[in-house]
């Protein structure tokens, strides 16, 4: 599995967006937005009535496909699976090893990285 880039983003619920990480491979601007739109709608979906921090990713595919992953809580909280993992897990039961972006999003106003397991 290949992760070329890396978009950390975060922002307030409506605010603007405010990509604070960028690494290696550059995206064109469309794949940029579209990256962070998916993140923002898999946030949506998150299911968080424990942490109430929920969190978004998209991961962006070398063909060029999109996937999706939220933050799923358990009352255990160990047992929690952060969006990225969520996004990852779908693509690699999908045949998708390689991408090129991850975009993760939460509704803090400053950055957030991928979480301790991921990092
Ligand atoms: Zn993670």
């Amino acid at each position: 599995m290949v992760i070329l880039a890396v978009l950390i983003l975060s922002s307030m619920a409506g605010a603007t967006w405010l990509p604070c990480s960028f690494f290696a491979m550059s995206l064109s601007s469309a794949e940029r937005n579209n990256l962070i739109k998916a993140a923002f709608e898999a946030k949506d979906k998150a299911y968080s009535p424990y942490s109430h921090f929920p969190v978004g990713a998209a991961l962006l595919a070398l063909d060029g496909a999109i996937i999706q992953g939220c933050s799923v809580d358990n009352a255990s909280y160990a047992d929690t699976i952060c969006a990225e993992r969520v996004a990852i897990v779908k693509a690699v039961s999908d045949g998708i090893t390689n991408f090129r972006g991850l975009a993760i999003t939460s509704n803090l106003f400053s950055a957030i990285s991928p979480c301790g397991l991921c990092r």
